[in-house]
Order: structure tokens, then C-alpha cells, then sequence
């Protein structure tokens, strides 16, 4: 059962009592549960042949049934560019599914911060290079262990920080920067960039599935728009939160809490 309790109020918006909201919701965890299945089934089924399709392009583009010439060579360069979007989805799609059926075991134990905060960045260092882009971490002393999955936290601020990497300029200016502090009981983590910003109405939807900040010309932004919704359900997992702030030209800043492990 689902139970909700709405206030209510008068029409000057006084308080004047709540209404209770019991909703039998065992139908619809069904339906959920089959559409998970489905998808999962369903990215499943896609990644067989897409392995051989993207070996297939590589030995073309690798001349081994024979040269290629300059425009068959840009084709499949192209055709490889779409396996590769194809197969993020897919794994993505999986990885979802299978967090929102509760099939991935979290592992979550206590984990110094600073530990799972290097390893991410590591995966960075050619890529800010590349980019010209400032990428630096900040993790306050002493901070005492968070409850956390280690592999699983590292995926979310890959993808935050992947993210990031996308939407900062590349003129030398970009900087991304990731935090951590004790607030009170709990551990807070941020990553920062100042890059092009979130306009109000998506700050709360892009952590839904598939949305995406569609630019200027009305296109979604590369990607997939399911990275986000993979982060909240890993955070929500643990019992924490994620939730960004940001402005508009001026960049983002993501956070999410984790616990502390009791000593
Ligand atoms: P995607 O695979 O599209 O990056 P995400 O779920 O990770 O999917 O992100 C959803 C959308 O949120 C992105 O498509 C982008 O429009 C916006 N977004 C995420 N991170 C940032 C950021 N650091 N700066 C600006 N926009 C961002």
C-alpha cells in the first residue's frame, strides 16, 4: 500500500487539516516489475550483436579484408561512433534495470572518501588534460569513514564528473572541483564545474530517466539522460540524496550525502 498525507488549507491558505491517501499500489509494482524485466531482456538480447557488429567495423577500419578508401573509411568511422552510443545505452539500460530490481548487490561497508574520490579522478587525468580543463579534489582532514559502496559511489562521480568534463568550456577557463565534508552526521560530496549551467525547470527532472537539456537548436545533448537516474538510485540506495544546484552560464554543482560508518 502506498500511504500519502496531503495538507490541505483554506482558501486564504490557512492550515485547516490533511487527507489521508491509501492507495492499493500492488498492480503497479507488477506492471513495474514486468517493464524492468523487459527491458532487461531486451538489453540483453541487443548486446550479442552488437559486440560482432562493432568487431566487424573495427577490422574494416583495421584494413584486414583490405584497404579501405578515404569515404568508405569516414562511413564506418561513423558506424562505430553509433555502436558505441548503442552499446552506452544498452549497458546503461542494464545497469539501471538491474538496480531498480534490487539485482545488484550493494556491497556497502566503511570507505575512506579520499580513496574512492583519487580512483575516479585517475580515470580523468588524460581527458582534463586533453581538454584543458582544471580538475581538482578537496577532502577536509580527518574525515571519518562513509558507508559506502566503493565501486558503486566511484560510478556516480565517473558519471559527475563526466558530465561536467562535457559541459565546460575548453578555452583553457574550465574547472571542475570535487569536495567532501562532514556536516553534522553526515558526509557531504560535491562536484562543481562552472560550465554552462541547468536552466531552473530541469534541476529537479534530470535525475528522471532519459532527460536530457535539449540546446539551442532544440537537440538533446549527447549522452544518454540516464546517467543521473542511475546516480539516485545508487545514493537512494544507501539512504542518501542527490540534488544539484546551478546557474545558468555559470556552472553546476552536484551533491550527495552519505553516511557515516559508526566506529
Ligand atoms: P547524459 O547521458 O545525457 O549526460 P545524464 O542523466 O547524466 O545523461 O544527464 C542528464 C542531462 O543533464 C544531460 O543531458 C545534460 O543536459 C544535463 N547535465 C548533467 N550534468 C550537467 C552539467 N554538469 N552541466 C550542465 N548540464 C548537465
Amino acid at each position: 500500500y502506498r500511504i500519502q498525507v496531503l495538507p490541505i488549507g483554506d482558501k486564504f491558505k490557512e492550515f485547516i487539516g490533511v487527507v489521508t491517501l491509501i492507495q492499493d499500489i500492488t498492480k503497479l509494482k507488477e506492471i513495474d516489475e514486468m517493464k524492468s524485466d523487459f527491458i532487461s531482456t531486451v538489453s540483453h538480447e541487443f548486446r550479442t550483436p552488437l559486440t560482432s557488429m562493432s568487431m566487424g567495423t573495427g577490422l574494416l577500419l583495421e584494413g584486414i579484408p583490405g584497404p579501405l578508401t578515404e569515404n568508405q573509411k569516414e562511413l564506418v568511422e561513423a558506424m562505430k561512433e553509433d555502436q558505441e552510443r548503442l552499446k552506452n545505452l544498452v549497458n546503461d539500460l542494464l545497469d539501471l534495470s538491474r538496480i531498480e530490481s534490487g539485482k545488484i548487490e550493494m556491497n556497502i561497508r566503511g570507505n575512506e572518501l579520499k580513496k574512492i574520490v583519487e580512483e575516479s579522478v585517475k580515470a580523468f587525468e588524460h581527458q582534463a588534460k586533453d581538454k584543458n580543463i582544471e580538475l581538482s579534489y578537496c577532502i577536509e582532514e580527518n574525515l571519518p569513514l562513509v558507508r559506502a559502496d566503493f565501486n558503486k559511489v566511484s560510478w556516480i562521480l565517473i558519471n559527475l564528473i563526466g558530465n561536467a568534463m562535457r559541459y565546460t568550456p575548453r578555452d583553457g577557463s574550465g574547472k571542475i572541483q570535487i569536495e567532501g565534508k562532514r556536516t553534522g552526521s553526515i558526509v557531504l560530496v560535491s562536484v562543481s564545474d562552472n560550465g554552462i549551467g541547468i536552466p531552473q525547470e530541469y534541476r529537479k527532472k534530470i535525475f528522471e530517466k532519459f532527460v536530457q537539456v535539449k540546446d539551442r537548436e532544440g537537440n538533446p545533448t549527447g549522452g544518454t539522460g540516464l546517467g543521473l537516474a542511475i546516480c539516485k538510485e545508487i545514493i537512494e540506495a544507501h539512504g542518501g540524496q542527490i540534488w544539484v544546484k546551478s546557474k545558468l552560464g555559470k556552472g553546476s554543482s552536484f551533491y550527495f550525502t552519505l553516511a557515516i560508518e559508526k566506529s
